[in-house]
């Protein structure tokens, strides 16, 4: 097994910057998640760390190992794609022993008892002669993650396995890819644009956000303690606001919330407090807003409020029946956030 370590790559195409200075460590066993939107380099990323893209600068070392100019095939990795169809033509048991023709089984394993273990380790005992075509969407992904175990990789690269599979069958599957890692304890790479699938599974995640990592951590850590507004609004719901100190508080729009900040005057502050935290019998930083919207959640009601044009959302037990509602937060739930590491910096003081 293997320990990641990506030092400063960057990667640009044609003109267009895909990585800027991209650093990663990650532990051996461990499951590691590239989370952000369309564009911002994750697959990029993951293509470095295979071998199929070869960085601008910087190094990428599998266990202390520099990587640079050794092929994928010669890296011990395992990928699933997204859209890594299965080759038709060859039966379940055929498209798992594929992932074996550079290598022999570990252990001095037979071909066809390292396959029916793989299919075993992924649920689907007894599927060799079955056609690709006869299998539902996730039960392929799972051929396709035998496929990719099969010659035992450190590595394990997942780029959106999920993403063409229906909800309910991600979430399933999710827990299934999880339960395989966990007992493998492989050193995987996860990618997707999913922020809740990337919370729900993995041990740390990295947010990137145009070719840029702006925050590493565990799943509660980069959620209740997000570094920048980019994160704090892209990882679940957030309600961000942007102020001013002033004697003590910050300054929103003419309201003064009181947040525990040591600032001086006319610092610029932004900071954010989850829907779950917007309370109706808040004794501090209460404010009055309009009722715009209500959507029923089935654990909750997620409720939109207008306050003074920006749109304020919280989450409610029972449907708001008043049209103006009285809400707020205590100041430890409020999170400041700002555009950069360095800019929190100077926030904090
Ligand atoms: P998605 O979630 O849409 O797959 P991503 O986060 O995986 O996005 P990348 O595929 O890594 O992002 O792309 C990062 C940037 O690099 C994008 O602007 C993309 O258009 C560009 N890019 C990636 N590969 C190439 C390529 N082979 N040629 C030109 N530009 C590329």
């Amino acid at each position: 097994m293997t320990d990641l370590r990506l030092d400063g790559i960057s990667k640009s195409f044609d003109g267009v910057t895909a990585l800027r200075d991209v650093s990663l460590d990650v532990d051996d066993g461990e499951f590691f998640t590239l989370v952000g939107p369309s564009g911002c380099g994750k697959t990029t990323t993951l293509r470095a760390i295979a071998g199929f893209e070869s960085p601008d600068e910087g190094e990428v070392r599998f266990g202390g190992r520099e990587m640079t100019g050794v092929p994928p095939e010669d890296r011990d990795v395992g990928i699933v794609f997204q859209n890594y169809a299965l080759f038709s033509h060859m039966t379940v048991g055929e498209n798992v022993g594929y992932g074996l023709r550079f290598r022999e089984p570990p252990g001095g394993q037979s071909k066809a008892a390292r396959v029916a273990d793989l299919l075993e380790l992924v649920d689907l005992p007894g599927f060799e002669d079955r056609a690709p075509g006869e299998l539902s969407g996730g039960q392929r992904q799972r051929v396709a993650l035998a496929r990719a175990l099969a010659p035992g990789p450190d590595v394990l690269l997942l780029d959106e396995p999920m993403s063409a599979l229906d909800a309910r069958l991600r979430q399933t599957l999710r827990t299934q890819v999880k339960a395989i890692q966990s007992e493998l304890g492989i050193t995987t790479v996860y990618v997707t644009h999913d922020q809740e699938e990337a919370l729900a599974v993995s041990d740390r995640v990295a947010v990137m956000n145009d070719g840029r990592v702006e925050q590493v951590g565990r799943p509660e850590d980069v959620y209740r303690r997000p570094d920048t507004r980019f994160v704090a609004e892209f990882l679940g719901e957030n309600n961000v606001f942007a102020g001013e100190t002033d004697d003590g508080a910050v300054r929103v729009g003419g309201a003064s919330f009181h947040l525990g900040l040591d600032a001086p005057d006319g610092r610029e502050v932004v900071f954010c407090v989850r829907p779950e935290h917007l309370v109706r019998d808040a004794n501090r930083n209460a404010f009055e807003a309009n009722v715009e919207t209500v959507e029923f959640l089935g654990e909750s009601f997620r409720v939109h409020l207008d306050w003074r044009g920006r749109d304020v959302t919280l989450r409610m037990a029972e449907r708001p029946e008043a049209e103006r509602l009285l809400v707020g937060f205590d100041p430890e739930d409020a999170h400041v956030v700002s555009g950069s590491r360095q800019e929190r910096e100077v926030i904090d003081g």
